[in-house]
């Protein structure tokens, strides 16, 4: 932690940056989402950086790290550079990482009072790859939701911000009419591939399934 921001470095293991009493409080979201990588092998073993570095639009970090508006710390021979999580990722397994770069840390806002963060995914089985899954936050008074962000994994070719469904969601309280207005922009502005098991109509829909879901969480009061 320094100041405002919480550092993590790249050699991190998946398994340390969930059990963090650091990480649980200041971004919640990376403690929700961390189960869902692989198995405990596979966490034990991989790293916060090489998933990030590796930028699998199927990964869990990349969109977490959109959401949480990260900030990633870049090194190379020059010295460092620091590139907005939003920048960094900039297709299918390619990042802002030039030859001769590592990624050395990814630099994290702290949770501000008010502000909830929700991780869900679907998937086949536990372990696997998620067929659709989505880092939220938001920051909540009562039942109206502000400065939302909705970022989809295994939607695109890197995470997926919805912007538009972000923008049905606020703006006042959230009634029945809200959650529909945000259902048909976020149906609108997928744009997710077809593969073996799953359609686009299917992805789509459990995409607006997660962010039913997420958003019931994020207004419920007792959390
Ligand atoms: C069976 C299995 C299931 C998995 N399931 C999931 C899952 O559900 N969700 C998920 O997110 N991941 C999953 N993974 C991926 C896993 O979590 C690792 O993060 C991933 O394999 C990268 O491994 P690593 O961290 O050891 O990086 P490496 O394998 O060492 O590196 C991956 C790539 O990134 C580059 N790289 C690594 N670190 C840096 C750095 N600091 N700077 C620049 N470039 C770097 C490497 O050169 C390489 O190209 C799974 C992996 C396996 C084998």
């Amino acid at each position: 932690m320094e100041g405002g921001t919480l550092r993590i470095g790249a050699l991190t293991r998946h398994s340390e940056v969930e059990a963090s009493p650091v990480v649980a409080q200041h971004a919640p979201l990376l403690t929700q989402a961390a189960p869902h990588i692989g198995h405990r092998a596979i966490r034990n073993l991989g790293t916060f950086g090489g998933a990030l570095a590796y930028a699998d639009p199927a990964a869990e970090w990349p969109a977490c790290a959109v959401a949480l508006d990260a900030t990633l710390v870049i090194a190379g021979a020059k010295g460092e550079r620091r590139v907005k999580a939003a920048d960094f990722f900039q297709g299918l397994y390619t990042t802002a990482i030039q030859p001769g770069e590592l990624l050395k840390a990814c630099e994290i806002p702290v949770k501000a009072e008010g502000v909830r963060q929700d991780f869900s995914e679907l998937s086949r089985r536990h372990g696997d790859y998620a067929v659709a899954g989505l880092a939220a936050r938001a920051r909540v008074s009562g039942r109206a939701l502000g400065d939302i962000r909705l970022v989809f994994l295994s939607l695109g070719d890197r995470p997926v911000r919805a912007v538009k469904a972000e923008a049905a969601l606020q703006g006042g309280a959230v009634d029945d009419a809200r959650p529909a207005a945000a259902d048909a922009a976020l149906r609108a502005e997928l744009d997710p591939f077809e593969d073996l098991t799953h359609s686009v109509a299917a992805k789509k829909q459990l995409a607006a399934t997660l962010m039913r879901r997420a958003v019931a969480r994020l207004i419920e009061e007792t959390r």
